[in-house]
């Protein structure tokens, strides 16, 4: 078994505890996929404080010199993708397609990053005095730390990293648990890249004992985080308290609203793909279905039906369309959820189970289907993160645009209706920060923002131009060549 190290200051070092712990592959959890620094606040010290002397150099290196080493990066990524694809399989157990558009995302994202190495626009505006310019530019905010998720282990750490390295900052990224490999491969590629040593440094282990440290750290100016609502409201806490940036995406109950007009071909196609691709362990999942109960009966017996052609098993098998739970203890949340649904009163029609048979031991769970949902039950509420769709029938386009909006979350949410007005009324209703039409929850494109509103997010977006929004300060600068002193704009 490989022992793999932290990348600190440009150097591959163990932790100073020397402590470690393992990654298995959820299809099968015999597997060892490698062993990892368990990391504690002294690892993200070393980590920050190489960060911190790097900075200083990083943000006057020409930010159309550091997109290069960016864009090197991308192509680097291009060159292993079918490689690492294989690996986010195995590490976490999507299936390849799935691992493919995860690579995908972080190329794209290094691609348009480099770019922005040339960009990165300021403004200039006249002033309001005569002989002088007024004008902004962007400058680092310093060091950033980087907190992600299991469910997007390459493209998620690069769309946060490629950004905050084209602007000057210098970045501590604490990988999720689940997937250190993923990460370890990614610094990797900046490596070689030629990332100069301490600009980027990898620190994996636990949320408490590594993750905290980050967040709690004097000398770290920012905090960004990928996960789930708990983590993410004693993020913002913290982070607020010392006065920090501190940018947050946490989840959805994302639906997708059927209307009677729809093509329900279309429809089914959308949320089987929305629903039940990356066994629903995304963020954007369609993980309800809001239907006017005209036509709820030949959308649910048709994706009743098709939900019964999934294969699911070890997504390393091309055959297979849905692959495992990251863990047993996620596995075990996601069946709860199904005995909640029962308890409530919704119908259970399809799933509901974990399955074993043939499986060696691995966490799979099958696809799950509940009808006759109503908008106040838990698991029409709460963000279940596995492979479980709950359909709500409704009453006409305005009820099904209230169901919808009617969760705590705001991430993403999709209408199918062949009627231009009726879509685009949905479309203006919806409280999310992306909606589709025709479409199903999931695929965003990384050359626009992506984020959410209500307690999905705090405000900022991800991705595009929004990213250098985020990972940037600005300065407003007066340039005076008049020859006497000018007081302020009313002399
Ligand atoms: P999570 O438990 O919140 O963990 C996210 C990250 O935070 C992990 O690296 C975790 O470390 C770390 N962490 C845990 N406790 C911490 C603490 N006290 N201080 C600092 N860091 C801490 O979420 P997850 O289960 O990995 O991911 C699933 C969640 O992410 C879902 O809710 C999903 O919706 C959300 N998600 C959102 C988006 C989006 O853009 N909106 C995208 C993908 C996923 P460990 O790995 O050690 O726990
Ligand atoms: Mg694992």
């Amino acid at each position: 078994m490989t022992t793999y190290l932290n990348y600190i200051d440009g150097e591959w070092r163990p932790s100073r505890s020397g402590e470690t712990f393992e990654s298995r592959n959820p299809a099968h959890p015999s597997e060892v996929v490698g062993e990892f620094q368990a990391s504690t606040g002294d690892d993200i010290d070393d980590a920050v404080q190489a960060a911190r002397r790097a900075q200083r150099e990083w943000r006057k290196v020409p930010a159309p010199k550091r997109g290069e080493i960016i864009e090197r990066a991308a192509l680097l990524l291009q060159e292993r993708k079918s490689e690492l694809a294989e690996l986010i399989t195995r590490e976490m157990g999507k299936t390849l397609v799935d691992s493919g558009y995860d690579i995908q995302g972080a190329i794209t994202s290094g691609r348009y990053m480099a770019g922005e190495g040339l960009r990165m626009f300021g403004e200039t505006v006249p002033s309001g005095l005569p002989n002088r310019m007024a004008m902004t530019r962007r400058e680092p905010v310093g060091v950033v730390g980087i907190i992600t998720p299991w469910n997007l282990p390459v493209m998620m750490p690069a769309w946060k990293l490629f950004p905050a390295l084209v602007c000057g900052n210098a970045v501590v990224v604490k990988p999720a648990e689940d997937t250190p490999l993923c990460a370890v491969r990614l610094f990797e590629i900046l490596e070689e890249a030629g990332v100069p040593p301490g600009v980027a440094n990898l620190v994996t282990g636990f949320g408490d004992a590594a993750g905290q440290p980050l967040v709690e750290h004097s000398d770290v100016e920012m905090i960004s985080f990928t996960g789930s609502q708990k983590v993410g409201r004693t993020i913002a806490a913290t982070a607020g308290q010392a006065l920090k940036h501190v940018s947050l995406e946490m989840g959805g109950k994302n639906a997708v609203v059927v209307f009677d007009d729809a093509d329900l071909d279309e429809a089914v196609d959308g949320v089987l793909w929305g629903g039940f691709s990356t066994a629903g362990q995304r963020c954007t999942a369609s993980s309800r279905v809001v239907v006017d109960h005209k036509v709820a009966d030949e959308l649910v017996n048709s994706l009743q039906k098709r939900m019964g052609e999934l294969v699911v098993g070890d997504a390393l098998d091309e055959n297979v369309n849905v692959g495992p739970i990251i863990n047993s203890r996620q596995l075990d949340r996601v069946h709860s959820y199904t005995s909640i649904g029962i308890d409530e009163g919704a119908e259970l029609l399809v799933g509901g189970e974990k399955l074993e048979e043939g499986l060696d031991g691995g966490y799979f769970y099958a696809p799950t289907l509940f009808d006759h949902a109503n908008p106040q039950m838990r698991i029409a509420q709460e963000e279940i993160f596995g492979p479980t769709v709950v359909v709500l029938r409704v009453d006409g386009d305005e009820e099904a645009i209230e169901v919808a909006n009617g969760t705590n979350y705001g991430l993403s949410a999709a209408v199918y209706s062949q009627n231009v007005g009726r879509a685009l009324s949905a479309i203006a209703e919806f409280e999310s920060g992306l909606a589709y039409l025709n479409a199903p929850t999931i695929g965003s494109e990384i050359h626009l923002p992506f984020g959410g509103v209500k307690s999905t997010g705090n405000g900022h977006r991800e991705s595009g131009k929004s990213a250098i929004e985020q990972f940037t300060e600005i300065k407003t600068v007066f340039l005076d060549y008049s020859g006497t002193l000018q007081r302020a704009e009313i002399d």
